[in-house]
């Protein structure tokens, strides 16, 4: 349980919504109170128990008590060209964590909605050590708990409406399995946020234990795997993870989750100038994901990272020869451009900004 349910105060926000009722039996108050307690939390979205005005003053006291509402700080906030914004969120102890959102404006019946996708990050700097991901670059400072993920989500909330999440920010969500999945529980929750099964991603290194783990929980979010390289003498050097669990085991629990859950794999492949790009790179890749059957590949070009300025981003025409490789030995592939590269919104690099200017 998030934030610890033993004695101590349990954040509001990593309560799911069938657990109310009995929490609130354990600490002497009413259980008929659940219902206007999760209308306050997600339908009227209130970040602070006086505003819960539906609720009486004695009992919005015990609440205030039991479980807190720790909304995130919004500190910062870039927007790219491209509408693309990153927010820097302060959380209770002061640590810096990142959320992109990506609007799409919609015009409908006169009026203009907005709907997002958002990026949350599932921990606070990242142990994994990926060499071209600015996140890692200088280790894990925490992981997230439950309610300051979903803290991360409320924080957009007044961008517009949330429509696709993905876990994709800084941090291995594998490595913090147990609060990343209370926060995508709750916030996939018909009395919470209900946000669709579907339209959750989580993406991992390849933390092999989490796969087994996932698939047991027989819910239908979306898994990635960021794979880049195709090889284990490469991928051991691009990617730490891969000395603990090699490609071998690697793709056989990504095969298995797919055969266990009857649902799509997406590796992700970032091509990076002269390390992965070669056409023999892209074979390689073609005979390996086809070990997984419903397998999908996304190409992301490089984003070019402040502590390694040799890792450089290659030529389109690099990116369209991966994608004609791929295509002819029949794998599903699309070229992604990860938005908001003008304002460093891609992959851990506003916080390691903050972090240089000393505001950290
Ligand atoms: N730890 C998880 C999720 C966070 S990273 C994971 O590794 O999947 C989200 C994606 O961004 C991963 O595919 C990651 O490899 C990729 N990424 C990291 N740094 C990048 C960069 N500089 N350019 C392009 N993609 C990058």
């Amino acid at each position: 349980m998030g934030g610890g349910a033993t004695g101590g105060a349990t954040p509001a926000w990593s309560v799911l919504p069938d657990e109310w009722k009995g929490l609130l039996v354990e600490r002497g108050l009413r259980a008929f109170r659940a219902d206007q307690i999760l209308h306050a939390l997600y339908r009227d979205y209130i970040t602070d128990w006086d505003q819960a005005t539906t609720l009486p003053k004695d009992l919005r006291e015990s609440l205030k008590r039991e479980f807190p509402i720790a909304p995130a700080e919004e500190v910062g906030c870039d927007t790219a060209p491209d509408g693309t914004r990153k927010l820097l969120l302060k959380m209770h102890d002061g640590e810096l964590v990142e959320t992109v959102i990506i609007p799409v404006y919609a015009k409908g019946g006169g009026s203009e909605t907005v709907r997002l996708t958002q990026c949350v990050s599932s921990q606070i700097g990242c142990a994994m050590g990926c060499t071209f991901c600015a996140s890692g670059a200088n280790g894990l400072v925490r992981s997230l708990r439950a309610d300051e993920i979903v803290a991360e989500v409320m924080a957009a909330r007044k961008y517009g409406t949330l429509t696709n999440l993905v876990v994709m920010g800084m941090g291995e969500p594998f490595a913090n399995y147990d609060e990343t999945m209370r926060a995508l529980k709750l916030i996939n929750a018909g009395k919470g946020p209900n946000l669709g099964a579907r339209h959750i991603t989580l993406s991992t290194c390849g933390v092999v234990p989490g796969f087994e783990r996932l698939a047991a929980e027989g819910l239908q979010f979306e898994l990635s795997v960021s794979l880049h390289a195709a090889n284990d003498e490469l991928r051991d050097r691009l990617m730490p993870v891969n000395r603990r669990w090699p490609l071998a085991e690697l793709l056989a629990a990504c095969r298995e989750y797919t055969l266990k859950t009857k649902r799509i794999i997406t590796f992700e492949y970032t091509v990076i100038e002269g390390v992965n790009d070669s056409r023999e790179c892209a074979e390689e890749l073609a005979r390996r994901v086809r070990e997984v059957p419903m397998a999908k590949v996304n190409l992301i070009p490089l984003s070019p990272v402040d502590h390694r300025p040799g890792l450089r981003t290659p030529p389109e025409a690099t990116m369209a020869m991966f994608l004609d490789v791929l295509m002819k030995r029949h794998v599903q592939t699309m070229i992604r451009r990860s938005r908001g590269k003008e304002s460093q919104a891609a992959c851990g690099q506003l916080r390691a900004r903050r972090r240089m200017e000393g505001a950290g």
